[in-house]
């Protein structure tokens, strides 16, 4: 069995090729065989997944078919899943069981998909390399010896394994867009408020949105549908339109994109890296897109400005986990202050520990304008900088990462060099810009990934050049090993 993308599978499902309990074992399988060596899943949940994938072949055979009727998914440990343990990758809820779903589980389980799992992710999405989780690292399938990224490298890596067809992911300042470039897949970060943040753990609130992982861009067409909308549970969920992505991207209006490529994000690219990039400008110029030059000159100050702002909201957020109400508890506490300090000591990792500091100092009474005040100011001209730049183009394009990925140990002890390589993804989350990354080639027989930024909520059109540079190209068909 071996179906190439989403839409295979809901096709072949749907007139009845395969049925949904055999795909669903055959998945478990795959991820059995691999998955000792990969680590991309904390949880497996297998029962659960085969008893579903039996209700929906009833649903089948009376011809009952939902949108993603059948169709596996590997969501990421950072949803909430209810009666399913929700551990986002810290030993802080290692034992932690959520009594309810995320909004994106409920909408996907009512969309008819199958859970496989929770995926493995650094610790409370902290990270760029996945070294940071409780459960140990994950490998990237093109060579185990190297990250798939972080956060979401659990999700990135077994979509790119192919032992997940599609998965979930979260991405503040990076975490969908990074792995899927440093795993040769497709990540899409939506616009902020496009898809419910209820019950996804928090991490920096104003930056923190939901997306997916997939093989090809019309897969996240499909996908992207089902997950987004308006949310009462989610005061910053929007009530914009959620349109057909996928019926958009095949739609046969002849796009002539005007494509901008900030000089900011080419001029210190490595030989390699840079050479890759221009070819696939010449394939978006072969689809018909015009390319211009164009300036985003605040957005070198965007990994400032994020590790300011997000260890802020960080630092508040996970306040919440005090030993009290839920999470780990030390059993060395002697009264409640020591309570508080004993069990957060032992439940974070030594990077959240690290955040929460730098956080609590930039939020400090004499620190806070000149730090977290000062932040805001760069984000806002950051987002300015991009409003003037979509006056002139349709869509901005440059690498997803500065290179290929990087080896296992290499960067955990220089925080800078690790914050380093999200420094083309942060300012989108900075601007609540959507934006995603796709298969552009290779380096040393590591992927690389284009980028492609578009305005607020213009997602469909992120997803149509995206298509029309994959029916040229084939370095999305490319799995590792083959
Ligand atoms: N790598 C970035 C960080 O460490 C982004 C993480 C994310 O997007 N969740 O904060």
């Amino acid at each position: 069995m071996n179906f190439k993308s989403v839409k295979e599978i809901l096709t072949a499902i749907k007139n009845k090729d395969v049925s949904v309990i055999e795909l669903t074992s055959n998945y478990l399988d795959k991820i059995k065989e691999r998955d000792d060596e990969l680590n991309c899943f904390i949880t497996l949940t297998e029962e659960l997944a085969l008893n579903k994938a039996r209700k929906i072949d009833e649903e089948i055979a009376k011809n009952k078919v939902r949108a993603l009727s059948g169709l596996p998914i590997a969501q990421k440990d950072i949803f909430c899943t209810k009666n399913i343990k929700t551990s986002c990758g810290s030993k802080m809820l290692d034992n932690f069981v959520s009594p309810y779903n995320a909004t994106v589980i409920e909408k996907l389980n009512n969309a008819g998909t199958i859970m496989l799992g929770k995926t493995n992710m650094d610790e409370f999405a902290m990270g760029s390399s996945n070294e940071t989780s409780f459960y140990g690292p994950v490998k990237n399938p093109w060579d185990t010896e190297y990250v798939p990224g972080g956060s979401s490298g659990g999700s990135a890596s077994a979509v790119a394994a192919r032992i997940s067809p599609c998965s979930t992911g979260t991405d503040t300042g990076g975490s969908i867009r990074q792995p899927a470039s440093l795993c040769g897949i497709c990540g899409l970060k939506p616009t902020y408020g496009r898809v419910s943040r209820y019950g996804m753990i928090a991490f920096a609130s104003s930056l923190d949105q939901a997306g997916i992982f997939t093989t090809d861009a019309l897969d996240a067409a499909i996908l992207l549908k089902e997950m987004s909308g308006y949310d009462e549970k989610d005061s910053t969920s929007s009530s914009v339109e959620v349109p057909d992505y996928h019926s958009y991207c095949l739609s046969d209006t002849n796009h002539k994109y005007t494509v901008g490529i900030p000089e900011e994000f080419v001029k210190d690219l490595n030989d390699d890296v840079k050479k890759v990039f221009y070819d696939s400008v010449k394939v978006l110029e072969k689809v018909g897109c015009k390319i211009k030059t164009i300036n985003l000159k605040y957005t070198s100050l965007g990994v400032s400005a994020y590790q300011v702002v997000a260890p802020a909201e960080c630092s508040s957020n996970l306040s919440r986990f005090d030993g009290v109400r839920y999470g780990h508890r030390s059993d060395n506490s002697s009264d409640l202050e020591n309570l508080y300090r004993e069990s957060r000591s032992e439940g974070f990792g030594k990077e959240v520990k690290r955040r929460i500091l730098v956080g609590t100092y930039a939020l400090s009474a004499g620190y806070y304008d000149a730090y977290y005040l000062k932040a805001q100011k760069v984000r806002n001209l950051i987002a300015n900088d991009f409003k003037d730049a979509f006056d002139q183009v349709d869509l901005i394009i440059g690498p997803t990462t500065p290179d290929k990925a990087f080896k296992i140990g290499e960067k955990m002890n220089d925080p800078i060099a690790m914050y380093l390589s999200d420094v083309y993804t942060v300012s989108t989350n900075l601007a609540g810009l959507p934006a995603m990354s796709i298969p552009m080639g290779f380096k040393e027989n590591m992927p690389l990934g284009l980028q492609i930024i578009g305005n607020h909520f213009d997602e469909k059109n992120i997803l149509k050049i995206s298509h029309l540079y994959q029916q040229e190209t084939d370095w999305h068909k490319r799995e590792p090993g083959k």
